[in-house]
């Protein structure tokens, strides 16, 4: 039986992080759905057996190349929510102590002093300068 599952594996792609990603997502949504009533609760329980479905298909997939992209993929967005949250975290952390503004022209984000009056910053990546109060 075991010989017969590796020899049915092989040259298949297996599990990634992806694949852990979309089964505990397809669970949680199946969960979520028994309690959701009507329309909404259907489409929850739909979504989350098409990402269990698609887990599967990528486990037994022979296209390793494809399967690696989209892992690629996943951990990339992963790492971008990831680093969203830890700017989150910083900025909550130094709320007291720094006030955060976003440059009006290039959207920088920018941390200046608290308790300096009003201010003009200047936005060190395109130099537009703008008054605010910290
Ligand atoms: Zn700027």
């Amino acid at each position: 039986m075991r010989a017969w599952f590796q020899r049915f594996m092989s040259g298949r792609y297996g599990g990634d992080q992806f694949g852990n990603f979309l089964s505990l997502a397809a669970l949680a949504l199946v969960l979520l759905s028994i309690f959701v009533p009507g329309l909404f609760g259907t489409l929850l329980g739909a979504l989350g057996w098409a990402a269990l479905i698609y887990s599967y298909v990528r486990i037994f997939s022979r296209n390793i190349p494809k399967r690696a992209a989209e892992n690629r993929w996943f951990l990339a967005q992963r790492y971008a929510v990831q680093q969203r949250f830890a700017g989150a975290r910083t900025r909550f952390a130094q709320r007291k102590v720094y006030r955060y503004f976003r440059c009006p022209r290039c959207r920088q984000q920018l941390r200046v002093p608290r308790g300096r009056g009003r201010i003009s910053i200047t936005c060190p990546k395109c130099g537009t300068s703008f008054i605010k109060k910290s």
